[in-house]
């Protein structure tokens, strides 16, 4: 399904009730989320859908609009923590979901960083998800990079909407990391010093935020600044084939979080494994190294 055809769906009344909007960027993902809550909810005829201008329309915003153009039937949960959706904030914004549309002829509930959602809250928006609304119907638009950051058993009760590959996020931050990531390489070349191995580590522990063990942003970060680093010039031929390695291990990641191992010794040890030998310089012209 494509976004023209949610829209679609959305006017004629018959959008799957729980929806995952990924890809592309977060505020497309807002955006996107907006026209479909303001499709579900628009007073005009199915065709006309969204006006824009009706009293529904106009008052499905963002949550930082200004407060008195908020719709009663349209409520966003967002993250309430540093890095997670607690299940606290999750059951009160579910609770909604067990009443009566106030005023549209149905309820819109939009998760703005699924991909955060703790266990806890997964299971209870799961929940809510199983029941069959008490009358009118009920939309939950769920927003995430990517799909596969949700739980499976999420990701089976919803349809998934893909918005379009994700812009490079923060190109520049990549850059620089990649830059600092094969300066250590090629001092680890020179010298064999197991330090600047430890450094280029600690250089992408730098990508991502860690926490959250199912998301794939941060490892796909981390793999970007290893092809990107994998580039310049100095890294030798050798160094550069096990990067690429590197880059294709990194992409696992998550599967290895699952099991409860930190993500912080994973990145170490795929940085040793797959570039403690190519400090020997093989056939690498500027690499010398001894130990
Ligand atoms: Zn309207």
């Amino acid at each position: 399904m494509n976004p023209k055809a949610a829209i679609q769906l959305a006017r004629d009344g018959r959008l799957y009730p729980a929806l995952i909007l990924h890809g592309s960027s977060g505020e497309d993902r807002q955006r996107f989320a907006l026209e479909l809550a303001r499709t579900l909810l628009c007073e005009r005829s199915p065709g006309k859908r969204p006006c824009g201008k009706c009293p529904h329309c106009r008052r499905v915003m963002w949550p930082e609009g200004e407060a008195d153009t908020f719709h009663p039937d349209f409520t966003v949960l967002e993250r309430d923590l540093r890095t997670v959706t607690s299940v606290a904030a999750a059951k009160s914004f579910l609770r909604g979901a067990q009443l009566s549309p106030f005023e549209a002829r149905g309820q819109v509930f939009v998760i703005a960083n699924a991909e955060t959602l703790s266990g806890g809250a997964a299971n209870a928006l799961l929940k809510t998800l199983e029941e069959p609304p008490t009358s009118a119907p009920r939309h939950f638009l769920l927003l995430a990079p990517s799909q596969l950051d949700l739980l499976p058993t999420l990701r089976s009760r919803s349809l998934a909407l893909f918005l379009g590959a994700a812009a490079r996020p923060r190109d520049e931050q990549i850059s620089d990391l990649a830059l600092g990531f094969s300066a250590a390489l090629v001092a680890f070349g020179r010298k064999g010093n197991r330090a600047e191995l430890l450094a280029a580590s600690s250089i992408l522990k730098q990508a991502g935020s860690w926490n959250e063990p199912r998301a794939m942003a941060s490892w796909e970060r981390a793999a970007a600044v290893v092809v990107e680093a994998s580039a310049h010039e100095d890294v030798s031929r050798y160094q550069r084939r096990a990067m690429l390695h590197l880059a294709a291990d990194l992409l696992r990641g998550p599967s290895l979080r699952v099991r409860g191992i930190q993500a912080e010794r994973i990145l170490d040890g795929f940085v040793s494994r797959r570039l403690e030998s190519s400090g020997q310089g093989e056939g690498g012209g500027e690499g010398q190294a001894r130990r």
